[in-house]
Order: structure tokens, then C-alpha cells, then sequence
């Protein structure tokens, strides 16, 4: 009875039960120990040396992007033809590391740093709703505060205002500060991964929510902590990904958009549409920000090296490297060419947003609700927390969701595919981005399933049976 009670107000409120943990006891005290949905924990050796060699190659990977853009025009053989055309392949990478990696600057520490604060100050202080996530294994429903669009439109007004308005910086300062900045993030990315890995032992904010491996190199990289917090409402999983990511997606490609203007004279149709295309995603994410907090990345991943370096470096640097290769390879694209990619953008976007609308609309009013202009098909679940609380939940089997399991990706594709599209076909580069997305979202169609099936057992495979497509009906 005292323990039901207790868990209630954990719902309610959100609020850790706190207890002196020390990191020796960690495992057995508190930390899930039975077999629960959510991230796997049994992982195989081949799955850890992948986890090592990610963490390890992955800033490399980004630094060769960087490269190839800023010294060789976006060509990505550039830096492979430079070392090989050298006298021996040791010289040449020893020509390519002093030539053209970038170098720590103090303005990018300086930028990027005060950058993270200002975003800290945002997230704490501007005024927003108080929006709940999904339940936790372990049986919490976090609150959190939705401020996103505030913050976005307040920071892209005081960018402007400062840098066009008041001439105070020019507005491609961070096209102008790139290598710095990118030297900066990696710092600060490897450092919050290190600084989760110790607090999920030292002082974790809900201990049966954190899930240890065995492996420390796993844990390092898919975290440890489901939501790791400072107090009751600074989440790091959203600010990470919203605030120094997400809202600086839109204002790297303006500040290229800025540095195209400055080269060329004029800013290219193709950066046009690009940012039109970007800019549509970024605010439907903020305008939608409550709906984001159920979904896979809140709701499902823990927060190690993935997301917090993938949040800090992989986002805003890999995500919009069609605006860097547009400033170096600037695309007048043909007024019908312009139209199709705009048409192929705002169909994938209308199918993303009204699929997601659809699953949202169906929770929200359990089931009693038309979809496609007839009343809802669902599956009703149950499913069991890891104090051993039954809960129910509903899977929508009509409407979009009728037609695949994940129809929501087949929007996402097509709009990546568009902002793509608008670099023309020189270069390999630019497409970087739909190569992730495809990637990306079929292992998250395989990790979604196993997450489903273990949280809901023989209702998905029901689930399954009424909907037998994964991805694109009679294709996947
Ligand atoms: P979904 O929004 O599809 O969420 C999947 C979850 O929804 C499942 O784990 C399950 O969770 C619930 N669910 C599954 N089937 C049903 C159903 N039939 N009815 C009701 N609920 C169901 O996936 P994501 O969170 O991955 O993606 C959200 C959006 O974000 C997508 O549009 C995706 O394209 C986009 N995205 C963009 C990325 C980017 O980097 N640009 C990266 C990843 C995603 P439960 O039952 O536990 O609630």
C-alpha cells in the first residue's frame, strides 16, 4: 500500500526517490536487475568492439567531412588523392594533419561555450507548459519544460538583431569559426559522456531506471542513465538534442547562408529551399515539442556517448552539410527542378507530420477518436513495469498506421531525400545526409520492433499480424 502510494506520487510529480548510492553497490542496489523492456543489457562482444570503434572513429569521421569541405571543395577523394599523391602515405598524412585539420581556437571554445550557457539560461528560465514523457521501465512519468519554440525564436531574433541589426558580428560568424567550433564540441561531447558515465554511479537521478552492461564500453556509449537531471526539471537528454542542437541547425545553415552571400554576391535558390526545407522541420519539432517527448529518443535511449556526442558534433555538423558544400559549390537550380524538390519536401513533410498525428491523437484520446473519417482501430495492450505494476496502452492499427508499421520514416526519407536534392549531382557529399537517414531509421525499425515485442509481448505480435509491412506496404 505505502509503496503504490509512494509510486503515484512518482507519477504525479516526476520526483526520484533519493538514496546514498555508492558505485561499488550500484548494481545491486537500486539499478534494474530483472529482465525489463528497453535497452538491452546482455550485449555480445561483436556489439562492444562496434560501441569502442564508433566512439574511437566517429570524431574522425566528422573531421574528414570537415575537411573535404573546407580545403577541397566538398570532393570527399580531396584528402585521399592529397596523401597519396604525396612521397610516401606517412608524409602525405602527415601533410593533411598540419595542412587542413582543423585547429582549437580560442574563439570557438569562447563561442561555443557561451553559446551552451546562453541556451542553459533559456531552457531554466523562459517561460513554457509543463509536458509529460512516456512512462519509464521503471514506472516514472517525467515532467519536463516545453520552452523550445520561445528559445528559437529568442535566439534567432538576438543573432540577427546583433549581427545584421547591430553589425555587432558579422552573421556568418559560425560559418567563419567552424574548425574552432568543431574542435570545441568534440571537447565538450567526450567530456559530458565521461561526466554521465560517473554520475549514473556517484549520484544518478532515478537509480531503477539506469541499466549497467557489464561492459564499460557499452556503457560509455549507450549511457547508463535513462534521464539523467539537474534538479526536478533540467533534462539533459532534451536540452542536448533541442537547444544546442536542434536550435543550431537552422542558424549554421543561415550564418552559410550569410557566407554564400558574402562570396558570391547573391544567396543561391538551392540555399533557399535548403533552409526553407531545414527550417519547416526545426519548427514543426518545436511547435510539436510535447508530442517529442514520446517519442523513441526520450522515451527509449539512454543517455550515453550517442546522444551526447551525437546531439553536440554529429547533429549540427554532419546535418547540415548541404549548406557547407552550397557556399562552395553554389547550385542555380532550374525553376522546375526548384519545384519538384520543393513538392517531394512538402509531401514527405505533410505525410511525416499527419502520421504522427495520427498515433499522437489515438493516445491522447485513448482510442475515441475518427481516423481517415472512421473511428479508430486499436489494438488494447497491456504492459508491466519493473516494480511489477500492470499498465495499458493502445496500438492504432488503421489510417497511416494501417499501411506500415513505421510509415512515419517514408515522410522523413523524402524529406531528407529533398534537402539533398538541392545540391545537384556533382558531388557525394550532400547526399551524406539521406545515406544516414536510411540507415538510421531501418536499425530503428529492428530495435523498435524488439523493444515492442518485449514490451507488449503476444499483443505486437497481434499487432504485427494485422499489420505485416515494417516500412513501405508490399515492398518492407
Ligand atoms: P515512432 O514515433 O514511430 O515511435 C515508435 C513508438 O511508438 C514505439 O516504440 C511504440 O512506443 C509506439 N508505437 C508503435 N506502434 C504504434 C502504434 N501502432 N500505435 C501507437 N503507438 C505505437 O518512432 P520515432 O520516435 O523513432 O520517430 C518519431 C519521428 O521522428 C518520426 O517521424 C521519425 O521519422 C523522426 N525521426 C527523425 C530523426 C532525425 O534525426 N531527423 C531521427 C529519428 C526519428 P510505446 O508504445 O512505448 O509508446
Amino acid at each position: 500500500m505505502a509503496l503504490s502510494a509512494e509510486s503515484s506520487i512518482r507519477q504525479r510529480t516526476g520526483e526520484a526517490v533519493k538514496k546514498p548510492v555508492d558505485a561499488a553497490t550500484a548494481r545491486k542496489d537500486g539499478a534494474q536487475t530483472g529482465k525489463t523492456w528497453g535497452r538491452a543489457r546482455d550485449v555480445g562482444t561483436i556489439n562492444i568492439i562496434i560501441c569502442g570503434a564508433i566512439m574511437a572513429f566517429c570524431p574522425l569521421f566528422v573531421v574528414y567531412a570537415w575537411m573535404s569541405c573546407t580545403s577541397f571543395q566538398c570532393s570527399l577523394m580531396g584528402p585521399l588523392e592529397k596523401v597519396f599523391k604525396a612521397d610516401s602515405i606517412e608524409s602525405g598524412i602527415r601533410t593533411l594533419v598540419h595542412d587542413d585539420f582543423p585547429k582549437p581556437t580560442s574563439e570557438g571554445f569562447k563561442l561555443y561555450f557561451a553559446w551552451l550557457a546562453f541556451q542553459a539560461v533559456c531552457y531554466s528560465w523562459l517561460p513554457g507548459k509543463i509536458g509529460y514523457g512516456q512512462m519509464t521501465p521503471a514506472g516514472y512519468t517525467l515532467p519536463y519544460i516545453v520552452n523550445g519554440l520561445l528559445t528559437w525564436i529568442v535566439t534567432h531574433a538576438l543573432f540577427f538583431g546583433a549581427s545584421l541589426g547591430l553589425g555587432l558580428f558579422p552573421a556568418s560568424i559560425i560559418h567563419d569559426n567552424w574548425g574552432g567550433l568543431l574542435i570545441a564540441t568534440n571537447v565538450y561531447g567526450y567530456l559530458l559522456t565521461g561526466f554521465c558515465y560517473l554520475k549514473a554511479q556517484i549520484a544518478p537521478s532515478h537509480r531503477e531506471d539506469r541499466k549497467f552492461s557489464g561492459s564499460i564500453i557499452y556503457d560509455l556509449y549507450m549511457g547508463i542513465e535513462f534521464n539523467p537531471r539537474f534538479g526536478k526539471y533540467f533534462d539533459f537528454k532534451l536540452f542536448h538534442n533541442g537547444r544546442p542542437g536542434i536550435v543550431a541547425w537552422t542558424l549554421i545553415d543561415m550564418s552559410f547562408a550569410a557566407a554564400q552571400y558574402q562570396r558570391i554576391g547573391y544567396v543561391t535558390n538551392s540555399m533557399i529551399l535548403l533552409n526553407l526545407l531545414h527550417l519547416t522541420y526545426v519548427i514543426d519539432f518545436f511547435i510539436n515539442e510535447d508530442w517529442y517527448l514520446r517519442t523513441i529518443d526520450i522515451a527509449h535511449d539512454h543517455f550515453g556517448f550517442y546522444l551526447s556526442w551525437g546531439d553536440t558534433v554529429w547533429l549540427p555538423f554532419m546535418y547540415t552539410l548541404q549548406s557547407h558544400y552550397l557556399v562552395r559549390n553554389p547550385v542555380d537550380m532550374t525553376w522546375p527542378w526548384f519545384t519538384f524538390v520543393f513538392v517531394l519536401g512538402a509531401s514527405g513533410y505533410y505525410i511525416f507530420r499527419a502520421v504522427n498525428h495520427q498515433k499522437d491523437i489515438v493516445r491522447r484520446t485513448d482510442g475515441a477518436c475518427n481516423i481517415w473519417g472512421r473511428p479508430a482501430k486499436v489494438i488494447r495492450t497491456e504492459f508491466v513495469t519493473s516494480d511489477g505494476k500492470v499498465h495499458k496502452s493502445l496500438l492504432l492499427c488503421s489510417g497511416f498506421w494501417g499501411l506500415s508499421r513505421h510509415f512515419n520514416y517514408v515522410g522523413d526519407l523524402l524529406i531528407s531525400s529533398a534537402m539533398c536534392l538541392t545540391c545537384g549531382f556533382e558531388h557525394l557529399l550532400p547526399y551524406f545526409y539521406i545515406i544516414f537517414m536510411t540507415i538510421l531509421l531501418l536499425q530503428r525499425v529492428a530495435r523498435d520492433q524488439e523493444r515492442c515485442k518485449g514490451k507488449y509481448g503476444a499483443y505486437w505480435v497481434e499487432y504485427c499480424r494485422a499489420v505485416p509491412y515494417k516500412l513501405i506496404p508490399y515492398v518492407y
